[in-house]
């Protein structure tokens, strides 16, 4: 028997659509995959956002940006093409505007739904890879796949090194 699937509630009871759990996050599919599995979709809600300013008019530097930025509506790049439950448009909020002059840092160019699914992508896949202790060979399985740069080590190893 296999546990791992067998053990689940049916899908079509899910209260929710595929897209909108973590289940997207860690294995995204698009429509037309999670249709011809059988599961449900949630659709955009039509928004309608009056956009004010295509996010590739916005200043590269954030020096060059100006205060009244808080009151434009800016165009998500992504469109609402992706599968990220992208909300097409988003605004910069004052208290941001301060936060990425102090730092340094250019405006979002994505709506927060689409900056958090990148963020996703930076995460290390649910799986794992046989790989040998960089150190002293040993046998190991680790989430970091055999071409990332990373080295890695078994846990004596790691724990003799940050001991
Ligand atoms: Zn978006
Ligand atoms: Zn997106
Ligand atoms: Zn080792």
């Amino acid at each position: 028997m296999n546990i791992a699937t067998e053990n689940f509630f049916p899908t079509e009871i899910s209260q929710f659509s595929y897209n909108e759990t973590s289940a997207q996050e860690f294995f995204p599919l698009t429509k037309q995959e999670v249709k011809s599995k059988g599961f449900s979709w949630k659709e955009p809600k039509d928004r309608n956002y009056k956009i004010t300013v295509d996010s590739k008019d916005l200043s590269d530097s954030i020096l060059d940006v100006k205060d009244d930025v808080t009151s434009q509506i800016i165009g998500c790049e992504h469109k609402g093409e992706c599968n990220e439950q992208c909300t097409t448009a988003f605004r910069i909020t004052s208290q941001e505007l301060q936060f990425y002059k102090s730092q340094n840092i250019p405006l979002p160019r994505l709506c927060p739904n689409c900056r958090h699914y990148q963020r996703t992508k930076n995460r290390n896949p649910v799986k794992l890879f046989l790989r040998n202790c960089a150190k002293c060979n040993k046998n190991i399985e680790t989430s970091y796949a055999p071409e990332r740069p990373e080295i890695v080590y078994c846990e004596s190893c790691y724990n003799n090194e940050v001991a």
